[in-house]
């Protein structure tokens, strides 16, 4: 359905919603003009003066909407056509102050109004463009006056008026471009913070070594994956991925070349992981992953996978023959249970499989129900 501002384009709403501001005003406009006629002010009759200054803004203003409307102004450089429609108003304002008199000077104001538009838009040089235009066209609709009606201009206060309006004009558009200045800076500055929220939201989560999450947002995470068990949801299980020997690693190679191997560890384990894994890492050299919605058994194929791709990890850099290995101590999460002792179990298991000899995977059974 045709609806007069679009609703899937906020940028082109916005224009309109100014086009139909500036479309208030020039009937706010129509209306001053006619009560110059009714009073005796304008040259020509009532019907005379709606039907000059009518009908031109009325047809310009059907172009303008049907330019915003159809997207057509998404052509030109400025889409919000701000100069295009500033200099309409102007030709208006020429032909109304055309036929005014007495009360031209008064009149004059809406060029304020007119350049108000511009306010967050125009730079420095478009607005003294339109200064140009505006003082331009009000001469040259006072050139035509003295040549026709010679009596109802006074060339001497009609240079005083224009000199004002110069000043005010050119003054004007210095304070709104700097107005212009601010705003973009705002923007700016706003952007730039909202980077920085979101790089601050990454470090409060991260661990910065290695990349994985780190031991706070793994605690998040486990209550809630807790909460949502305790409601009825789904098992949930956790790895704990403990490096052998890797002092062993340090003294050998250097802590260096560990933290290599910490890192491409980390980074493997969180390529094997499903997007809804949560891989972080717990300690020193030690990682958990917790896998939603998984029982003991995945979670177990789940922990072999990640021991035999650990220990075929080769690393750039290190003597081609070094590997590491993993033990991995696996435990699934018993509801109601609190989640240190899950973590513990979890710990028992990894232990029990450094006991028996090291890269290898465990599991340690839920907690007996209580009696
Ligand atoms: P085990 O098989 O029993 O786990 O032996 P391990 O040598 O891995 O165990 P231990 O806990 O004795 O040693 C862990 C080592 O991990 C000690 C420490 O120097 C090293 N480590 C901890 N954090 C880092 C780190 O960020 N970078 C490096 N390079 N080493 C680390
Ligand atoms: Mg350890
Ligand atoms: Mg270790």
């Amino acid at each position: 359905m045709f609806t007069l501002i679009p609703k899937d384009d906020p940028k082109q709403a916005l224009r309109l919603r100014r086009f139909f501001l500036a479309f208030l005003s020039y009937l706010v406009w129509t209306g001053l003009v006619a009560l110059c006629a009714l009073f005796g002010y304008f040259r020509l009759t009532l019907p005379m003066a709606l039907l000059i200054i009518a009908l031109p803004m009325l047809a310009a203003n059907v172009g303008i909407y049907t330019a915003l409307r159809s997207g057509y102004n998404k052509r030109f450089s400025d889409p919000s056509l701000t100069m295009f429609q500033i200099g309409v108003a102007t030709l208006v304002t020429m032909i109304t102050v055309y036929f005014v008199d007495q009360v031209r000077g008064m009149l004059l104001m809406v060029y304020l109004v007119t350049f108000v538009f511009g306010i967050f838009r125009l730079r420095v040089g478009q607005f003294l463009v339109l200064t140009g235009f505006a003082l331009g066209s009000y001469s040259v609709a006072m050139g035509l006056l003295h040549l026709r009606h010679p009596q109802s201009v006074n060339l001497r206060m009609e240079t005083l008026q224009v000199l004002s309006l110069a000043t005010v004009l050119v003054w004007f558009s210095v304070v709104a471009s700097y107005i212009r200045d601010l705003r973009l800076r705002v923007v700016k500055a706003n952007a730039e913070l909202t980077g920085a929220l979101a790089t601050i939201e990454k470090l409060a989560v991260q661990d910065p070594l290695t990349g994985v999450y780190n031991r706070r947002r793994l605690m998040d995470v486990l209550r809630q994956e807790k909460g949502r068990v305790d409601r009825g949801g789904p098992a949930f299980s956790v790895c704990i991925l403990d490096l052998d020997h890797f002092k062993e690693v340090n003294d050998r190679l250097g802590h260096l070349a560990g933290d290599e191997v910490l890192k491409a560890v980390a980074e493997k384990l969180a390529k094997s992981a499903r997007n809804v894994d949560c891989v972080a890492r717990w300690g020193g050299e030690e990682f958990v992953a917790l896998l939603p919605q998984t029982e003991l058994a995945q979670a177990m194929v789940f922990a072999s996978r990640i021991r035999e791709e650990a220990a075929e990890l080769r690393f750039p850099g290190l003597p081609g023959d070094f590997g590491v290995t993993v033990s991995v101590g696996v435990a699934t999460y018993a509801p109601g249970e609190p989640l240190d002792d899950l973590l513990t179990r979890a710990d028992n298991a990894m232990y029990r499989a450094k006991h028996l000899g090291r890269n290898r995977i465990e599991s340690e059974p839920p907690p007996a129900p209580p009696s």
